[in-house]
């Protein structure tokens, strides 16, 4: 489609995906006077349950998406496995962002590595993998160092990869993935792991919010520490690495650029996620306008919020596992006033599966940090 004025509230809005990320969307759209129809299998999906409309049924399905084209002034996905062509066949009617095709760059990090390559974007060294045969060539060019193997595709919260110290282990990984396209990267010397979280706006404008710093555990995003800790060059540096990344896709909507600072300073892009991300949750409580609103202006054309961080800011993931004892103490998160509950609405407390969030809200990043700390101790007391 060529020109199209923004999509002002009072229209409907659609989302493809249903899970947490399109259910925080859902509220600030319903909050902004949207409707909101969610797409989405699952009949609990979390943000099937708080949205206008919710279409229980697969995301290929031909008469959901129809309903989504007719109905929907804009639609946005909140999740990257979401078929690109989908997003293609829903663009021939109304306003999509992200587009497909920076959906799919996003969903193959053969793709997503050689695009950055070729844009003069750093990554950690790698070499990609499709059969047995380029096993031993890849592992050469790597050096002989620990090396992570990835798969291409569907690979999330450290799943889909396995580290290899030497080529044999290599060769078992592999087929051990069923022999999928991969990805072997050099493990790096991570110092810091960040991301930046932008929204860029059809004609272009940009607005990043600050660095985050993010803490793993097992693979999976524990704690993140707004402004993160590190020398303003090097968060500079990511925000100006990320909007070129940005501007270099002719991106429309949330992106988030994770980083890897490493031990000797080299400021390195590790993966990309076309839409809101866990580690931009700080911006509900702690900047002017938050991911998920961000997302709605650039989808419906709107002008961008401003990304100021109003506070430093620790936002802490519940996982399942929190409630391997019983419900979690939420009075002890309710009853402090700097500390904000996020609950997702999912009846099933999986180990490894994100439940919610809170966010810890001080002057000072440090204070905020032993304050979330000792509070997600306290919910297991
Ligand atoms: P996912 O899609 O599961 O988030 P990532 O590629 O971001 O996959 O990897 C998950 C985590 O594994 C990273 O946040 C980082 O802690 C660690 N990791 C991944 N790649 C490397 C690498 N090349 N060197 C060192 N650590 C890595
Ligand atoms: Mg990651």
């Amino acid at each position: 489609m060529t020109h199209q004025p923004p999509v002002l509230p009072g229209c409907r809005m659609g989302i493809v995906g249903g899970g947490q990320l399109g259910r925080m969307l859902s509220l600030v759209a319903s909050e902004m006077g949207y409707d909101v129809a969610v797409l989405d299998p699952d009949p609990e999906s979390p943000a099937g349950r708080v949205a206008d409309e919710h279409l229980c049924a697969p995301y290929d399905d031909e008469s959901a998406l129809t309903w989504l084209k007719t109905h929907c002034q804009a639609v946005t996905t909140e999740f990257e496995n979401v078929p690109a062509d989908v997003l293609e066949h829903l663009s021939s009617q109304c306003i999509v962002s992200p587009s497909a095709a920076a959906v799919s760059i996003a969903q193959d990090r053969i793709q997503e590595k050689t695009f950055l390559q070729r844009h003069g974007l750093q990554t950690a060294p790698f070499s990609t993998i499709s059969q047995p045969s380029q096993i031993a060539a890849a592992w050469r060019t790597l050096g002989g160092g620990d090396a992570i193997l990835k798969t291409a595709r569907m690979g999330y919260d450290g799943k889909g990869q396995s580290l290899c110290g030497s080529q044999d282990e290599v060769d078992q990984a592999f087929r051990a993935m069923g022999e999928v396209p991969c990805v072997l990267e050099e493990r790096v010397e991570i110092a810091t792991e960040i991301s930046i979280v932008l929204a860029r706006s059809k004609g272009g404008q940009v607005a990043c919010y600050p660095a985050a710093e993010n803490v793993h555990t097992r693979g999976i995003l524990d704690y993140t520490i707004v402004p993160a800790r590190l020398n303003p060059g090097v968060a500079d540096k990511a925000q100006v690495l990320a909007t070129k990344l940005a501007d270099a896709m002719d991106y429309v909507g949330v992106l988030a650029v994770e980083f890897f600072i490493t031990k000797t300073g080299d400021v390195l892009i590790n993966e990309i996620a076309p839409r809101p991300h866990n580690s931009g949750h700080f911006t509900q409580d702690a900047a002017d306008t938050c991911q998920f609103e961000q997302q709605l202006r650039t989808l419906c054309q709107l002008p961008l919020g401003s990304t100021q961080l109003r506070s430093a800011a620790v936002m802490v993931n519940l996982m399942g596992d929190l409630w391997c004892g019983g419900e979690p103490n939420w009075l002890a998160i309710l009853r402090n006033e700097q500390a904000k509950l996020h609950l997702y609405g999912k009846k099933l407390p999986r180990t490894g599966r994100k439940m919610g969030h809170f966010t810890y809200l001080a002057e000072d990043v440090e204070i905020a940090l032993d304050k979330a700390l000792a509070l997600k101790q306290a919910l297991s007391d």
